[in-house]
């Protein structure tokens, strides 16, 4: 398992010097950063959810922070037994990337990370899922091409954006598989979010190619990126809202002519 980063060490000390918890806050003050830091702190406070438990107390409006316990360290091939037979349960015997069945389809399912621990992935509930052996051993051959330390700073983005555009930036030039797009996107509308980095100035071309067997495989190659705004899913968003209220005024004006005539 990694290490914690020096500041979520920090944040774990200060946590354990205050048993009673702190709210995030009370951290951020206890540290000395800006308020305007405080986005950024609270990620580096949900880090610690990779090593300790932590758990949420609501006092009065107040939200605080205690660390509990130090979690086990384990290996993918250790998850707890338990929690292997919830997610085995979940997936009701089908696997959840190509949807083939123990029943019909023989397969037999073994339980795996969404997210490698290598980049970063937990063991919590949310980044497991039940795999047959083709979907497993094909995943694990395309995310072994990647440079594990920089999935995992990839990984750390919690834009969606930022995710597939920072996986774009360190392949410039260079084709992405969809497949890896789609993983570190983590969500079904990974396409149209990959589109909406255009809007931002970048520029993206998508290939295909045909496998042996046949199979059509997409690729995805950033040919020029762009720096950040400051939080791009509402600058993207703030441009769509734009985009629509000057579509609408044109249809209005192209009416206003309609009816002089
Ligand atoms: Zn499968």
């Amino acid at each position: 398992m990694s290490q914690p980063s020096a500041m979520v060490r920090k944040i774990i000390e200060l946590l354990q010097a205050h048993p009673n918890g702190l709210t995030s806050g009370e951290i951020r003050a206890k540290l000395g950063i800006d308020a305007e830091e405080q986005a950024q702190l609270d990620r580096r406070r949900r880090e610690i959810r990779q090593w300790y438990h932590l758990e949420v107390e609501q006092v009065g409006n107040r939200a605080v922070y205690k660390l509990g316990e130090r979690k086990a360290v384990v290996g993918s091939s250790a998850i707890n037994l338990r929690v292997r037979a919830q997610v085995l349960n979940a997936a009701r015997g089908r696997c959840q990337m190509c949807g083939r069945t123990v029943e019909h389809d023989h397969v037999k399912l073994a339980v795996d990370h969404k997210i490698p621990r290598d980049w970063g992935g937990s063991d919590e509930l949310d980044n497991l899922w039940a795999l047959c052996e083709d979907c497993n051993s094909g995943k694990k051959n395309l995310f072994a091409t990647e440079d594990q330390n920089l999935m995992r700073q990839v990984m750390c983005h919690r834009s969606v954006h930022m995710r597939i555009g920072e996986l774009l930036r360190i392949n410039l030039g260079k084709p992405v598989p969809a497949k890896l797009l789609e993983f570190v996107a983590n969500q079904d509308d990974w396409k149209k979010r990959t589109r909406e980095l255009r809007y931002l100035g970048w520029e993206i071309l998508v290939s295909k190619t045909k496998s042996p067997s046949g199979r059509v495989n997409s690729q995805y190659t950033a040919v020029r990126t762009v720096e950040w705004p400051e939080d791009p899913t509402a600058w993207i968003r703030e441009y769509e809202r734009n985009r629509e209220a000057a579509n609408t005024q044109s249809r209005k004006s192209k009416l206003g002519l309609d009816d002089q005539m």
